[in-house]
């Protein structure tokens, strides 16, 4: 729900900013390795989106694949899992780097 509401706080300040009547469409990029259920999450928004000028909104779910940087191959590696070893070298040492985060990547407003 925090996650929802962080949404919401968004639009609500870039409808602030440009002062436009409707939000159509929201682009969320959702990381692969972020924790995020999309399902809960779209359930969630459409709860808190009701009374706001994204409560026609339709919600685009972007997934961004998850990365990291191993320290054996020292070069960046793609992971399914925050803990995955290295699909290369099969070495625990790799740092999650990308897909960490749910983000708004963009309001189609009108
Ligand atoms: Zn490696």
């Amino acid at each position: 729900m925090a996650l929802a509401e962080g949404v919401l706080g968004i639009i609500e300040e870039a409808q602030r900013r440009q002062g436009f009547a409707q939000v159509c469409a929201v682009r969320l990029e959702i990381g692969a390795l972020a924790g995020v259920e999309v399902p809960a999450l779209l359930f969630c928004l459409e709860i808190v989106l009701t009374h706001s000028v994204a409560r026609q909104a339709r919600i685009e779910c972007l997934p961004v694949p998850g990365s990291g940087w191993c320290m054996d191959c020292a070069q960046t590696v793609s992971i399914a899992t925050l803990y995955a070893n290295c699909p290369r070298c099969g070495s625990a040492q790799v740092q999650a780097t990308g897909g960490l985060q749910m983000r708004v990547q963009d309001l189609i407003v009108e």
